[in-house]
């Protein structure tokens, strides 16, 4: 059995990993397709994010989809050949977050392929994947692999969705984007949302967000003041979704945003510097969002009913044997979208 393993920035191998043992409640998933992550990217360029850093080498990825080689005695739900996706996140499902319903800021979280504890929680990039049969969503015929395997980020977008309240009618900004930022047109447009409008510093990122239904997008490198016709009589838009992490985009914001809107933060990065007194004299709501829960169960559902096509995201599927090459086409923002591995 292979996987994709991280040793250090810029220093990935592939290589033999025990191929593992199966548990009563579990499912052994033969991974077909896999998604490269902005965090796989951290670790690949950096060895990490923030405070979080490999300590040990570390099998990457965690958008994951495959075909159910096996299944512990316990298990009922699923059934060797089931096509499933599979969901990265393991709550503990005893802490007190996982008992309000909260299972996204679970404490004990083991989440694949995150150096957020050590021994790091190994990853999904890998050809025989152990997963609870939990975790394992079947998936509609029709569907690829490679489609479902995009419904981990699509659930991160929809749980940003349900942080903004209701999208009905809304007019909605969208800064960054990238594979987040663009899932973020296609949930806010699932939710009702009037008008997207969507800003990059890439035209080719732009045009996988037309793509999926913005309504319109400027690039704010070439044009710097593309949003302030946005800005008149104290702002045009009811909810932003920043999918950037950039601190231009999160303070521009503030400038378009009307009195009482809502902010959605979905981009990581550096710490910001914010205009406080535009949040408070605006009235401005300000929210954080942080991965998803029951969402994932949605996106399954939305993309199995073909209520939501991504497919028009995924710019490239590559062999898992090279992982440089498809690690590299995933850095290039005006080529690239979503880079999946075919395993
Ligand atoms: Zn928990």
């Amino acid at each position: 059995m292979r996987a994709i393993v991280a040793h250090a920035a810029k220093d990935l191998r592939v290589e033999e990993w025990p191929t593992p043992e199966i548990g009563d409640t579990q499912a052994l998933v033969r991974i077909g397709a896999g998604g490269i992550c902005g965090s796989d990217l951290h670790y690949y360029n950096h060895g990490g994010f923030g405070i979080v850093r490999l300590r040990e080498p570390m099998v990457l990825g965690h958008e994951i989809a495959g075909v159910v080689a096996a299944v512990g005695a316990k298990a009922s739900r699923i059934a060797v050949g089931d096509r499933v996706a599979v969901n990265p996140s393991l709550p503990c499902n005893a802490c007190k977050f996982c008992l309000e319903g909260r299972q996204n800021h679970c404490l004990d979280m083991r989440f694949y392929g995150s150096a957020m504890r050590f021994p790091h929680v190994q990853g999904a990039f890998r050809e025989l994947l152990v997963c609870e049969e939990s975790q394992a969503q079947v998936v509609a015929d029709g569907v690829s692999l490679g489609e479902a395997a995009m419904a981990e980020p699509l659930a991160v977008c929809l749980h940003a969705a349900r942080r903004a309240g209701p999208l009905l009618g809304k007019s909605v900004l969208i800064t960054g984007s990238g594979p987040i930022g663009a899932l973020c047109v296609i949930a806010a447009r699932r939710a009702g949302a009037a008008e997207i409008v969507v800003t990059d510093v890439a035209d080719g990122a732009l045009s996988f967000a037309r793509e999926v239904g913005a309504d319109a997008t400027f690039n704010v490198a070439a044009q710097p003041d593309a949003l302030a016709p946005f800005s008149a009589d104290k702002g045009a838009f009811d909810v932003m979704f920043e999918a950037s992490g950039a601190e231009a985009a999160l303070r521009g914001g503030l400038d378009v945003v009307r009195p009482g809107g809502v902010i959605v933060q979905l981009g990581l990065g550096d710490e910001k510097k914010l205009p406080v007194n535009a949040i408070v004299a605006k009235e401005i709501e300000l929210r954080g969002t942080f991965r998803f829960h029951e969402e994932f169960g949605l996106a399954v559902t939305l993309i199995g009913k073909g209520l939501v096509d991504v497919k028009p995201l995924i710019s490239a599927t590559l062999p898992f044997a090279n992982p440089t090459e498809a690690f590299e086409l995933a850095m290039d923002r005006n080529r690239s979208m979503k880079v999946q591995l075919a395993f």
